[in-house]
């Protein structure tokens, strides 16, 4: 975990915390810094493009509980209320997926991979992972064998349980192993 000062696109600084891997660090802070509106902003287009909708209580909470309500509005009768929803709503939605899809088998590898590593799991961590991917399978194999000579049962536990995760990666961007 870190923080970075990023100047969104917005034009303001806002002290940001990110977690994960550093290219994933890295282009999220590019997103942001291209398309990110700050918090501040944020809040602020909330209340000015807003569409006032009446909508069923049920599907506020199950659908819009992140927006505001306008005061008094709830019906008791119809149990309808009327829920400021953004214009923008919809385009966001868009971007996050589009945002979720990027994430690479690579990434998902590296993941794995720092989970069964646990405490010791760390950004230089993450950047080996992530060399180990890119160098054939066999080199990390012949890693493996010469870090193991000397190595606790449980640390060769945990070095096959990764060398599974490289093979299984290898497999899914059809390598040879
Ligand atoms: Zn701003």
């Amino acid at each position: 975990m870190a923080k970075y000062d990023v100047k969104f696109s917005c034009g303001h600084t806002h002290t940001i915390e990110l977690y994960g891997p550093t290219a994933d660090r890295e282009r999220k802070i590019k997103y942001l810094e291209e398309c990110g509106i700050c918090p501040e902003c944020r809040e602020a287009e909330k209340a000015v493009d807003c569409e006032e909708v009446e909508m069923h209580y049920s599907e506020y909470k199950n659908n819009y509980s992140d927006c505001k309500t306008k005061a008094n509005s709830y019906n008791k009768k119809t149990k309808t209320i009327i829920v400021y929803v953004p214009k923008k709503a919809e385009e966001e939605i868009v971007e996050e997926n589009t945002e979720k899809s990027e994430i690479s088998l690579e990434d998902v590898a590296i993941k794995e991979m720092c989970k069964v590593a646990g405490k010791t799991a760390n950004e230089d961590f993450a950047i080996k992972c992530k060399s180990q991917l890119s160098k054939p399978f066999s080199e990390s194999l012949k890693n493996f064998e010469k870090s193991s000579k000397n190595a606790a049962p449980d640390k060769i536990k945990k070095g096959k349980e990764i060398l599974e995760i490289i093979k299984s990666y290898k497999k899914s961007i059809g390598e040879e192993i």
